[in-house]
């Protein structure tokens, strides 16, 4: 069958469905899209192609649990109080939701697990923020009391990617219901599956119903319903420049905020008086982790001319003593997303090929028994990168790391700064004060001194300089994109 032609008739397959309002809604004559596992190919749901109608549904719903006096005077504590129930529920089902991420994204158990601690403490970090989001008093003329009071923008949109969906679906959930606001979700087409257990889980905690709603489509179709939807206030996107730009096209028409959080081509700068084996060790795991499908993958090794060639020779050994195979099973790489995903991958190899580029290790698929459908990718390293060529500018998503070399800091720094993109940025040095200098001149959201882990930390704001997007998830700063400022002047 083609793409979405599937009917809901059949008992013996898994039929999810939307949820909207509080009810898990497949509607009768509903088209459904097939979820598949990378490991193998097999199917493993089927979830509804929602599209306007749905996202609309989902939307007045929103407004009407915004608007409730059930929600408007659940008081902050007791909102974080949820967050806090949320965050337990979360570790009492952490199997359940480890297993289904790795079977729906292809990443090995454990770092599925690391997803699951991370989505917790989401809820937890923003429990603790409900009831601390605090307005000023201004002083103006005599007489007169100036504050200001920060108030929820109303519904919030999302756009998931299919890269960390739960992860990125629990700082959706958590700081919408922190600050107040009712969220609309939409999940990547190709991983639906934890972010629709995440609200079943969360069901029976007695949130209003239409709080938090969730509908499963393509991104051509719910996607683009809920941009442009005029009833959202605000949206928050993951994913692509590409889609970010259309994303923000569509909320432009109603005067809407977006974040965006896209792409990257993240450098670690390695400089030769670095400690080499800490450096190498996570030069390694950032390019790495989930198959090199992070938006902060560090996949460009920039490094001093004195000690690439040896660094590099001991990093492919490293890389090609890792083991490949279906996630579930724990090894270190699993398969990329899917056949798109891969053959984009391998359409960058083959760039590298064509113009002569030394591919140092990797550069092939790696054939894994019993699992010939899945989507294995060796991890690869290409050396001789000049700063100017495709491989060094755009994304990859794959685990693939390229390298260029410098002689100075300041080429470092301008190879560094190089790109379109400016998300995050390792630097790997035992002198503080050049990794002080260097880190006050990268363009780039976040800086990482002799260590890197984007992912984890749930207190520190994340976004990007440039085409890496703007505005920022995590953190405290993060409140500001999802509450408005109202300044009140009383004279007495
Ligand atoms: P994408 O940007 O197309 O998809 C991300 C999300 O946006 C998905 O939920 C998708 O359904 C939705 N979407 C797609 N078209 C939309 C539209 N017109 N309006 C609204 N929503 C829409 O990304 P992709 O095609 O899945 O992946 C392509 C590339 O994007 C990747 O290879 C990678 O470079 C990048 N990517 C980056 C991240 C990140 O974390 N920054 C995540 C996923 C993908």
């Amino acid at each position: 069958m083609a793409e979405g032609e599937y009917k809901v008739n059949a008992a013996d397959v898994n039929v999810l469905g939307c949820f909207i309002g509080g009810e898990w809604v497949v509607p009768d004559d509903a088209k459904l899209i097939e979820v598949k596992n990378p490991a193998d190919g097999s199917t493993i749901a089927f979830v509804p192609r929602g599209n306007k109608e749905e996202i609309d549904a989902a939307v007045k719903k929103a407004q009407a649990a915004f608007s409730s006096a059930e929600w408007k005077s659940l008081q902050p504590y007791k909102r974080g109080k949820l967050l806090y129930q949320i965050a337990e529920l979360i570790r009492n089902n952490k199997d359940e939701f480890a297993r289904l991420e790795t079977m729906d994204v292809g990443k090995p158990y454990a770092q599925s697990e690391m997803d699951v601690e991370i989505a917790a403490r989401y809820f937890e970090f923003y429990a603790g923020a409900a009831d601390k989001i605090l307005g000023e008093t201004i002083p103006v003329d005599a007489g007169i009391i100036d504050y200001t009071v920060r108030e929820p923008l109303g519904i919030v949109g999302h756009i998931i990617p299919w890269n960390y969906p739960l992860q990125i679906a629990a700082r959706s959930i958590a700081i919408s219901i922190a600050t107040g606001n009712a969220a609309v979700l939409k999940p990547a087409e190709d991983t639906p599956l934890t972010t629709l257990k995440l609200v079943e889980i969360i069901e029976p905690i007695g949130l209003p119903k239409g709080i938090i709603n969730v509908i499963t489509g393509y991104g051509h179709e719910a996607g683009a319903a809920l941009s442009s939807h005029p009833g959202i206030h605000h949206i928050t996107f993951t994913g692509s420049v590409e889609t970010g730009k259309r994303v923000m096209e569509s909320a432009a028409q109603n005067i809407v905020p977006v974040t965006l959080e896209l792409g990257g081509k993240s450098p670690n700068i390695v400089f030769a008086d670095c400690n080499e084996e800490n450096a190498m060790e996570w030069v390694m795991r950032s390019i790495v982790q989930n198959a090199g499908q992070t938006c902060s993958a560090g996949s460009r090794l920039v490094i001093e001319k004195t000690i690439k060639n040896d660094f590099v020779r001991k990093l492919a050994a490293k890389m090609e003593s890792l083991s490949i195979g279906p996630g579930v099973d724990n090894h270190d790489l699993g398969p990329v997303l899917s056949k798109k995903q891969f053959e984009r991958i391998q359409g960058f190899i083959e760039l590298a090929r064509e113009d002569g580029i030394t591919i140092v290790t990797g550069g092939k698929r790696a054939t894994i028994k019993g699992c010939e459908s899945g989507y294995y990718m060796q991890p690869t390293i290409l050396d001789h990168v000049p700063q100017a060529h495709h491989l060094a500018q755009e994304e990859i998503f794959g685990p693939v790391l390229t390298v260029t070399t410098f002689e100075t800091e300041e080429e470092a720094i301008e190879i560094a700064n190089g790109t379109p993109y400016g998300l995050v940025a390792g630097v790997w040095t035992e002198n503080t004060s050049s990794a002080h200098r260097v880190a006050n001149e990268l363009q780039c959201g976040q800086v990482f001194i002799n260590h890197y882990g984007a992912g984890g930390g749930i207190a520190q704001p994340f976004g990007g300089y440039k085409k890496s997007g703007f505005g920022r998830e995590k953190g405290l700063e993060a409140i500001r994109n999802y509450t408005q400022v109202k300044n009140i002047a009383l004279k007495y």
